[in-house]
């Protein structure tokens, strides 16, 4: 029964949608509309079966109240989720516009894996309710993986700041999982403050690619969460921190974009016993969200969207310092306040 799903954390709504003509099949999650409308990217992916989908979304959605509520922004949580069974075409993104539209306002999309500007911009044919958009180079918006990237690498630096008394990048070595949209930004900017790199990625010629231009090592996806350096960083699907993995890793810090990073609620626990330091996901990938969120509500100062980003280094301190006080993992610190501010604490 749905209502008993270990993920089902009394959401507000759950929408399943089809559309036969376009072959759309989608599930729209609402977790916490306490703060302002449920705001969270959809992400167009394919899933073992339906059940698999609908996990996603439950998790997916409550990540997103979190991750708005810590990054200070008016803003819910929620997540679109389109079942990759058949061809993203402008009709079934127009279809899945009028998805929205009917919701009025209840849920924002914008883009997460899978999706692209160009995306946003097929379902803004349909309703408002979307961000995330193509902007003129400088302007606040568009694709949220740069600021995304910025994120990480000013709450990486706290994490390094917290754990190995070290505040900058020189000589610090971090392996990256993904090479996407913010493990690419993210590599070239540590790449420039001076760190050494390991990179991975699925697409092995995108590694390599990365690898020889910014003078780092490619290795294999298979390696990379046991390279021994000093952070890991994933950047590209969820659940990447399970027992094995947890028991194989050689790092002092977790930090990357990832969303859902811990496979399980004891995986933060795992680390903490581990002495790894753990950034919890939605707190140090929030950039995105900031950006896409000032776009959406016309706020179009870049240098208070930087501002807010800059916010995340300064975030993730306060939970180390909070979690090394209390003697609780991170992510349990963060939880708790994030459910503080939307009326679930
Ligand atoms: P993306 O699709 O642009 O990039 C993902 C990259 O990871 C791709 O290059 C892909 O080939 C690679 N990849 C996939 N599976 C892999 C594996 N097993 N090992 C190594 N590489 C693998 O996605 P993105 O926008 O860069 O997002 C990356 C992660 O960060 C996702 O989990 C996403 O939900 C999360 N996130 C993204 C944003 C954003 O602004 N884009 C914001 C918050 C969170």
């Amino acid at each position: 029964m749905i209502f008993d799903a270990v993920d089902f954390d009394a959401h507000e709504a759950v929408h399943f949608a089809t559309d036969e003509a376009t072959g759309l099949t989608a599930i729209i999650a609402l977790h916490s509309t306490h703060l302002g409308p449920a705001a969270g990217g959809t992400r167009w992916w394919s899933y073992a079966d339906d059940a698999a989908a609908l996990t996603d979304a439950l998790r997916l959605s409550r990540g997103m109240s979190y991750k708005n509520a810590m990054a200070g922004l008016p803003m819910g949580g929620g997540k679109g989720v389109i079942i990759k069974d058949a061809p993203k075409t402008e009709a079934m993104l127009e279809a899945f516009g009028d998805v929205i539209e009917s919701l009025g306002g209840r849920y924002v999309t914008a883009e997460d894996v899978g999706m692209s500007d160009q995306d946003m911009t097929v379902i803004a044919r349909r309703t408002r309710h979307v961000s995330g958009l193509p902007v003129a180079a400088g302007a606040v918006g568009g694709n949220p993986g740069p600021s995304t990237a910025e994120g990480i690498f000013v709450g990486m630096r706290a994490a390094v700041a917290h754990k190995l008394g070290r505040h900058d990048f020189k000589g610090v070595h971090v392996a990256i999982q993904g090479l996407g949209s913010v493990g690419g930004a993210l590599a070239e900017k540590l790449a420039v403050a001076g760190a050494v790199l390991t990179l991975a990625d699925v697409d092995a010629a995108r590694a390599a690619a990365y690898a020889a231009r910014l003078g780092a090592t490619a290795v294999d996806v298979t390696a990379i969460t046991r390279v021994a350096a000093d952070v890991f960083s994933p950047n590209a699907l969820g659940a990447v921190l399970d027992a094995p993995t947890i028991a194989g890793l050689q790092v002092a810090v977790v930090a990357g974009a990832a969303n859902n990073q811990l496979a399980t609620p004891n995986d933060g626990a795992a680390l903490a016993a581990r002495g790894i330091l753990y950034a919890p996901d939605y707190v140090i990938n929030a950039g995105g969200i900031i950006s896409v969120v000032a776009e959406y509500l016309g706020h179009g100062d870049p240098a208070e969207v930087a501002r807010a980003i800059a916010a995340i280094e300064g975030r993730l301190a306060d939970i180390f310092v909070t979690a090394d006080r209390i003697a609780m993992p991170t992510d349990m610190v963060a939880d708790s306040m994030a459910r503080k501010l939307i009326g679930r604490g």
